[in-house]
C-alpha cells in the first residue's frame, strides 16, 4: 500500500465492503456499513500507527456546533480514537448501528 492512497477508498477488513473515498473533502477511516475502522492513524489521516488492528465502535457523541463523532477502540492494542460521522454523501454511515452501541 502506498502512502499516496490515503483518500482513495479501501476494502473493509470486517465485512469486505468496498468503501469509496469521501466526496466532500473530508477524510474517512471507517466502514459506513459495519462502522469498523482500522488502527493505522495516530492523528486522522496520518497513517503513522504501526498496529493495523481492527477498531470496533464503542460509543458516539454529539457536540453542539459540531457533527457527530464515533469513538473506536482497537481490538489489538486498546487505543481509542474518534472520527467524524460521514453523512449526506455517497455511502453515508449507518447511524442506526450507533443506537445499538
Ligand atoms: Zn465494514
Ligand atoms: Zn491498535
Amino acid at each position: 500500500m502506498s502512502r499516496r492512497n490515503e483518500n482513495t477508498g479501501f476494502r473493509c477488513l470486517n465485512c469486505d465492503a468496498r468503501v469509496v473515498a469521501l466526496t466532500n473533502g473530508g477524510y474517512r477511516n471507517h466502514c459506513p456499513f459495519c462502522l469498523r475502522s482500522r488502527h493505522v492513524d495516530i492523528r486522522p489521516g496520518d497513517r503513522a500507527a504501526d498496529c493495523g488492528g481492527l477498531m470496533d465502535p464503542v460509543g458516539w457523541r454529539h457536540k453542539t456546533g459540531k457533527d457527530w463523532q464515533i469513538e473506536f477502540e482497537c481490538r489489538d492494542c486498546g487505543t481509542r480514537s474518534v472520527n467524524r460521522v460521514a453523512r449526506g454523501m455517497t455511502q453515508p454511515d449507518d447511524l442506526l448501528l450507533l443506537t445499538h452501541l
